[in-house]
């Protein structure tokens, strides 16, 4: 913790707008600081506060970042570059061995302070460490997958296609995944010899302090990772700059869209990934157990703050005693116990209104999560597991995110209009069905439109080396966030034609 507390020790005087939070005077760790060039450096001097979703505390301040800022960070970036990118593939992921086992060493503290900035379970947040750990391990796999190609084309004549890193990236990530949505693209990016700038979620900065502490442990140079705190303007200014070649984005469908043209705009290559509405088809023969725990997990686990998260259970035919079930077990899924909370009061107030929305437009409450509390921590921001039934899908909560613990019900007669339901929504994340026979879980996996589809399965996330990326308005831009789909969006192909055969001379191709 000695680095940690390193990392926090601004003493910068930042200004913040009063709430209830700030009421409590001292934030638990000192103002949050950006990383440019190996060093925690101060940012802007307007600042947010961050506050302990499970009972209202105030964490820290982080620092609103301008434009100046993120062109420092793009600066040092781009010094690091041509050093970075010349070290072979195979040096360069030494840094991220090395790195895995600081991961691994540091797990109980870095899950522990995922728990304070997001609110998670400690298991919730140990998973987070764990698939950082796989995403980490894939990009140390990266110099057996990416080696390239070459044949001999005609006599004497080969042609060779070999990857070269893109130069400057960034990577704009959302609050849900304060460490699990930063490792989708940190360590491929920089393992194929890119340089990063990392724009963190606002709401959950912390986590960025300690990844890049460790990368530098591991033997990263200064200068390869930076962290640009702050919101709309960074994301803005990063969208607009002239010498970062490509940028992920993961976050809300509106902003996604918003970052997808800006940035295209300016001429880079763009991957935004959006939000999501995920539907669970449920027929009759699922079995009632499997079907009715993992749909719960799915919609319940962390908070229903996931992409993955069920949304929709399309509930086909006679399903009434799956249903049941669910109540079931929805009922043991307690807050503060083994149900985290929503990131924010607004988040819980939306949620809650969206479950009163569905209630007036006639849905039938089965379990009500709101009004949560727990007992000594009743700052916090509590939702508790949510079921309506008979919801149309033409109603609100059946057709827009509500990225909490709430699963609407929507009753089809047959699996055919399930399938017109689900196909209509705009986004297309997952889908999963739920059932015991193989013919129509094919039949539903062919026609579902979503870019991760699961059979008995409630959260279908491909794992490495299988990528991560949805369809339709849940994903712009081509390819996949991880995995082998990201090799293509972090490196540019070189295609090389030789000739060593002199007595050819020249013909129709040379
Ligand atoms: P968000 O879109 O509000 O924020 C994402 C990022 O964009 C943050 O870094 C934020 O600072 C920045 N941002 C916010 N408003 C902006 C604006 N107006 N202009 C420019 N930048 C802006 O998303 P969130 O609330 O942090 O995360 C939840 C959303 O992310 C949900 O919709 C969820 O489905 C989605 N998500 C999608 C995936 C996926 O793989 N498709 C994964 C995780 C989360």
């Amino acid at each position: 913790m000695a680095i940690r507390k390193r990392q926090y020790t601004s003493g910068n005087p930042m200004t913040s707008t009063s709430t209830a939070a700030s009421r409590q005077k001292t934030p638990v760790y000192p103002s949050v600081r950006n990383f440019v060039s190996g060093r925690f450096v101060a940012g802007a001097a307007q600042s947010l506060e961050v506050v302990n979703p499970s009972d209202g505390t105030l964490l820290s301040r982080v620092p609103l970042s301008s434009a100046a800022d993120v062109d420092a960070a793009v600066c040092a970036a781009a010094a690091a570059f041509p050093v970075w990118s010349s070290i072979p593939i195979k040096e360069r992921v030494q840094v991220f061995f090395r790195y895995r086992t600081l991961l691994e060493q540091h797990r109980v503290e870095l899950a522990a302070l995922i728990g304070e900035e997001h609110g998670k379970i400690r298991s919730e947040a140990e998973a987070e460490i764990s698939k950082a750990i796989e995403l980490t391990e894939f990009a140390c796999s990266l110099p057996q997958i990416v080696t390239g190609e070459v044949l001999e084309v005609s006599r004497g004549v080969e042609c060779r296609t070999d990857r070269h890193p893109i130069g400057v990236v960034a990577s704009i990530v959302p609050f849900n995944f304060p460490s699990m949505v930063p490792h989708w693209t940190i360590p491929n990016a920089i393992a194929l010899g890119n340089c990063m700038i990392l724009k963190p979620s606002e709401l959950v900065p912390l986590s960025a302090g300690r990844i890049a502490e460790l990368l530098t442990e591991a033997g990263l140079p200064a200068g390869v990772f930076n962290v640009v705190h702050g919101a709309q303007e960074v994301v803005e200014a990063i969208c607009d700059h002239p010498d970062i070649a490509a940028i992920t984005f993961v976050g809300s469908t509106r902003v996604a869209k918003a970052v997808y043209r800006r940035g295209s705009a300016s001429l880079k290559r763009v991957l935004a990934l959006g939000g999501a509405k995920n539907h669970l088809f449920v027929l009759s023969d699922a079995d009632p157990d499997m079907s009715s725990s993992n749909i719960i997990a799915s919609m319940s686990g962390c908070a229903g703050q996931r992409c993955m998260a069920a949304s929709v259970m399309l509930a086909v035919a006679e399903t009434d005693h799956i249903v049941r079930r669910l109540v079931d077990h929805a009922r043991a899924v307690v807050p503060g116990e083994n149900l985290g909370p929503v990131i924010s009061l607004e988040a819980k107030e939306r949620i809650e209104r969206s479950i009163g929305e569905a209630a007036a437009a006639g849905a039938t409450v089965l379990l009500d999560g709101r009004n949560a509390t727990v007992r000594g921590r009743e700052g916090g921001f509590w939702v508790g597991p949510t079921i309506l039934d008979h919801v149309r899908p033409e109603m609100k909560v059946a057709q827009e995110e509500v990225f909490g613990p709430v699963l609407a019900i929507v009753r089809a007669r047959d699996v055919d209009q399930a399938l017109a339901i689900e196909n209509a929504s705009p986004y297309g994340n997952a889908a999963a069905v739920f059932t015991e026979s193989g013919g129509m879980a094919r039949y539903v996996t062919d026609r579902a439109s979503a870019g991760m589809v699961g059979v008995n399965v409630g959260v279908p996330v491909p794992r490495e080396p299988f990528s991560f990326g949805g369809w339709n308005e849940s994903k712009f831009g081509v390819g996949d966030i991880t995995g082998r789909g990201s090799i293509e969006f972090w490196t540019k192909a070189k295609k090389t034609t030789t000739k060593w055969n002199r007595e050819a001379g020249t013909n129709w191709m040379s």
